[in-house]
This record gives structure tokens, sequence and C-alpha cells, in this order.
């Protein structure tokens, strides 16, 4: 079938994207499913940082590539021995498909899925195939998804299947970024009433860690951010303090108000500035967990010492830790109890074709979710 879809075609092209145009609106071949595959028709899709990455070649993937991959939508079809999803079903789109039978799938620990790891990084589906064309030419899929598209066809593996009744625009909104901020506190850090709590950038992985802070029920909550309507918004959320952190003085002021430190401090901005306010501000025994992907090139230096006299560790969260068959539907319901308001995340609706602009908006850090209705 032939399916119009957002097709990045060069890497690393300079901004304002809605002159510089990385991202054609193509109409392009999508192939049926295959064995493990399923057709589902995109009903909304989010723009993400990881997407940006690749426009601005901070993640390098072979091109011409598909983007998206935090998306909602409906089984159209099914391959050959999907027995468990049916047409009509409503399904999220994940970002690492899972195995389940590498080494890290059985430890429960799926984000490390070892042939999702290679198959995200050729810019295929999880078997290894390439279901989008321009004629003769093979268009790359993003982490198994290409969302930004009419159709896709995507492994099994790469959908979690949820109930029906919430807008598609809030469901697709649980495949990244909620899972990545929200499991980064519940999972990754596993915080405990009362802890004390920093997060450190305020996009929708960071804004969604804070509404997870709320939830697990964090004492104190202190939002870090260079913008301050990001900060507001952060106030509106639940942040018992804010602060901007072009402020050269940021980290003093946070340890002095805080009496030395948080116990986490969650960096989600995947830049190495971000990074050093939340190592500093980490207390003595007290963690630093980062969610941000950074440039590859990029090195953080911290005082070796510290680890040891003060007793601080780091830790990486890759998609929030999660085990997303479990974590999606629970996350849903906690927002289905109003407990989880991940809807106050979505800034922005936009249309397909006005992608690029989509892309300028949260590179200038001026949004937190924008959101393509399909
Ligand atoms: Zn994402
Ligand atoms: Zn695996």
């Amino acid at each position: 079938m032939k399916v119009k879809s957002a097709v990045l075609r060069e890497s690393g092209v300079k901004a304002p994207y809605a002159e510089s145009l990385p991202i054609k609106i193509e109409t392009i071949e999508l192939d049926s499913p295959e064995r493990g595959e399923v057709l589902i028709q995109i009903k909304a899709a989010s723009l993400c940082h990881s997407d940006l990455s690749v426009i601005n070649g901070s993640r390098p993937r072979p091109l011409p590539m598909a983007l998206g991959h935090e998306a909602s939508g409906v089984v159209v079809e099914v391959g050959e021995g999907v027995m468990d999803l049916e047409p009509g079903d409503h399904v999220v789109c994940v970002f690492v498909p899972s195995c389940g039978h590498c080494l890290p799938c059985k430890e429960g620990r799926p984000a490390l899925c070892e042939p999702a790891a290679v198959s995200n990084t050729a810019g295929t589906l999880f078997n290894g195939g390439i279901r989008l064309h321009n004629d003769n030419e093979k268009v790359y899929h993003h982490v198994g998804v290409s969302a930004f598209s009419e159709y896709a066809v995507v492994s099994r593996n790469s959908l979690i299947k949820v109930k029906k009744g919430i807008p598609f625009e809030k469901l697709a909104l649980f495949g990244c970024a909620v899972i990545t901020g929200v499991g980064a506190v519940s999972n990754t850090a596993n915080i405990k009433l009362g802890n004390t709590v920093a997060i450190v950038g305020l996009g929708g992985i960071g804004l969604s860690a804070l509404l997870g802070a709320v939830t697990a029920g964090a004492s104190r909550i202190v939002a870090v951010d260079i913008n301050e309507a990001k900060l507001t918004q952060a106030k509106e959320l639940g942040a018992t303090d804010v602060y901007n952190s072009t402020d050269p003085d940021v980290v003093e002021s946070i340890r002095e108000a805080t009496g030395g430190g948080l116990d986490f401090a969650f960096e989600t901005a995947g830049v190495v500035p971000a990074m050093e306010v939340a190592y500093g501000i980490t207390k003595r025994g007290g963690t630093t967990v980062t969610t941000g992907l950074p440039h590859p090139e990029h090195h953080f230096s911290f005082p070796y010492v510290s680890l040891t006299a003060e007793e601080k560790s780091l830790k990486g969260s890759y998609i929030g830790s999660c085990v997303p068959e479990r974590d999606i539907p629970h996350f849903i319901n906690l927002f289905e109890q109003e407990r989880l308001p991940v809807d106050k995340l979505m800034t922005n609706f936009i249309s397909l074709e006005e992608i690029n602009e989509g892309f300028d908006t949260l590179a200038k850090g001026e949004a937190s979710r924008v959101v393509i209705k399909f």
C-alpha cells in the first residue's frame, strides 16, 4: 500500500528546520506484514528528542529513515504467527522490542534486549526486515516503529496491547515519555515515600519523571531548567522548588536550600551541563540517574573521590528500566485514576505536514510534547 510518511533524507542540517526542511513528507510503499509482524493504522504520534538526535546527527543512523516512535494506533492486519492480536485492537508502540529469550530479557531487563539493540541500530524491524520503499530505494525504520506515517508495519514485539477507550493522543505518550520518565523514578531509582528528588531538564521525559515522583510520594521535588515557562509548568505539576539553571550559582543555591542536596537527581536533557548540575545537587549517599542520550563523543567528568568518600552512585536508565508489558498498562491505570496526569504534558498539536516546524519548537525547549493527530 502507499502511505504518506515523514522521511529524513539528510542529518545534521542547520535549524531552523522550517527553512532547511530535513524531513520530507513523501508517499512511499509499505509492504504487507510478514511472519510475526503487524500492520497498524497510526492514530497519534508525538515528537521526541531521540527523533531530534537523528535529525541533528548526534545519533547517526542509516538514511533515508522514516522517523517517529512515540505512537498509538489500531491493528489493521496481523502477519502469520501473530496469535494474540486482532484487527481493531488498540496498541502502544515501544521503541525497544524485546525477544523474551536473550539473557537480559530472561533477567527482566528487556530494555537491554540484545537482538533489539542490533536491529534498532541497523534501522530495521526486529527481524531484520525493511517494509518501506521508494521504488527500489530502501527507507529505514526508526527504532523499529516509523510512526510519523499513516500506517506502519512493525514487529509484534514492538507493540503493547492496551484497553480501549483512552484517547489515542494521550496513549501515544506512554510509549516513550511516560515509560522513560516515570520508569526512571519507579524502576531505576525505586524511590521511597518521603525521598527528596531533583529533576534537571523539563522536556516530556523530565516532566513525566516529575509526575512519577509526585505519585511515588517524594517529599520535596526540585525542578531545574533553563526555560522559565517550563519552571512555571513544573510548579503546576507538583514541583516544590524551581531553579533556573542559567544562574551560575544554581548548584550552590540548591545545595544550600536543601541541606546538602537531594536523595535522587534525575538528568533528562542529555547534555553535559545538565549532568554536572544533577551530580552536583545529589547529596552524600545519594544517586544521580540519567535518562539523557548525549552525543556519543561527549564526556562527563566528576570528582572521582566523591563516589567513595560521599558514597554517591551514578545510574543510567534506558526506557525507564521498564518491562513494557507490565508498566504501560500499570501507568495507564494510574492515569485513569487521575494519579498520573500525563495529558498535561501535551502542549502543541500539529499536522504531519508541520513536522519540521514542530521539531523547531521542540529543539528550542518551548514544548513538552508536540503531538501529531492522524
Ligand atoms: Zn522517545
Ligand atoms: Zn531479548
